[in-house]
């Protein structure tokens, strides 16, 4: 093992969730959680498995003043054949990596990461549900925790990985969602960190998304930051279009997170056959498409809320219709073909899952 991980299991484990099927998202969290820390001199030390509880942090931390901070989110599902496993974890780790280069925090070494997920997770596996769509959503997340004032790059930083027990992300579940298109605020430019899953990123897209809700949208569907005119990917979802049989779906310019489950998507995509456009694609086209009845279907995906259809897209006083506010054909194909994946339904072509443990 690269990094030391000292478990010190609790002494009152928790109940957990009676009904699976309200477990709803991020509200219900594991009897552990694993905590590192980084300082320049020593590198990553201190490793360790502990009862799930508050951090404590310097009033000074870095974090709280310059919101250097950086997340993954991924999940452990419990497979129809009684193994528990993740869904392409080297993926969010070399993500986080790339993330850490961005905010100037330390990097960690992949296969050390994934010994502490897999650590975790298998201490925690009774914790993975069993009901169906439900998983154990991981939240790794690092920030700098210097215990001072000045802004520079980060010499001290804190590692932590939690887990919660989830269920769908959306309170639609695979129904379709209503999506606002932003006009006035932005949530990333080019140069900037919209590549990374930065904490930052998510406080500056509050804003729209309470208006969103306010006015009945689930999220909010972000345009480029600068033209304010290409579409770029939604709160915590990047995006698809079907228009005329062809997939159109936001290039990954600097400002757009390059999700797994959009590279998955167009991975199973290409296979069964379709052209997938990754490039630059303009609100005012694909509201020519939607209104001269190109637009097919449209979606997101994103490891919470997997492929989620859109059924209503609003922007500036108008709102359209997708699919007849249906889920489309494609869509559910993809739904289901991943999903099977993921919980061991399918056969696992691609190696995408990784084994943690036996269930
Ligand atoms: C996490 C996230 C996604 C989806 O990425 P996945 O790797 O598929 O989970 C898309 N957009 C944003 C802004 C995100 O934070």
């Amino acid at each position: 093992m690269k990094y030391e991980i000292k478990i010190t299991k609790t002494t009152c484990p928790k109940e957990r969730p009676q009904d699976e099927s309200k477990l709803g998202f991020g509200r219900v969290f594991t009897d552990h959680m694993f905590i590192m820390d980084y300082s320049d001199e020593q590198g990553w030390y201190n490793g360790r498995i502990v009862p799930f509880g508050p951090l404590e942090i310097h009033p000074a931390s870095t974090v709280l003043h310059y919101g250097a901070e950086i997340f993954e989110g991924m999940k452990a599902y419990r497979g129809a054949t009684g193994e528990i496993c993740m869904f392409r974890p080297m993926e969010n780790i070399k993500r986080l990596n790339n993330s850490a280069e961005r905010l100037c925090l330390p990097q960690l070494d992949e296969e050390g990461c994934l010994d502490i997920l897999k650590t975790l997770v298998e201490l925690e596996k009774d914790w993975v549900p069993r009901a169906d769509g439900t998983s154990l959503y991981l939240r790794p997340y690092m920030f700098g925790n210097d215990p001072h004032l000045g802004v520079h790059a980060v010499h001290r930083a804190t590692f932590v990985v939690i887990c919660s027990p989830v269920g769908a992300y959306y309170a639609e579940g695979i129904n379709p969602v209503k999506i606002a298109i932003e006009s006035q605020d932005v949530r990333a430019v080019r140069g900037g960190t919209g590549y990374t899953k930065c904490g930052g990123n998510y406080a500056a897209s509050l804003r729209a998304g309470e208006r969103a809700e306010k006015n009945g949208y689930t999220q909010v569907l972000w345009l480029d930051g600068v033209e304010r005119k290409y579409i770029e990917e939604v709160g915590s979802m990047n995006v698809m279009f079907k228009v005329n049989g062809k997939i159109i779906t936001p290039a990954l310019t600097g400002s757009v997170l390059p999700g797994i489950t959009r590279k998955s998507c167009i991975e199973l995509l290409k296979e069964w056959g379709y052209e997938v456009e990754e490039r630059l694609f303009s609100v005012d086209e694909l509201f020519e498409a939607a209104e001269n009845g190109t637009l097919e279907e449209a979606w997101g995906t994103g490891t919470a809320a997997v492929v989620s259809p859109i059924g209503h897209l609003f922007y500036n006083g108008k709102e359209y219709t997708v699919s007849n506010n249906k889920i489309g054909a494609l869509t559910q194909k993809l739904y289901d073909n991943l999903t099977a994946i993921q919980w061991g339904k399918a056969e696992d072509k691609h190696s995408w899952l990784v084994k943690v443990c036996n269930g």
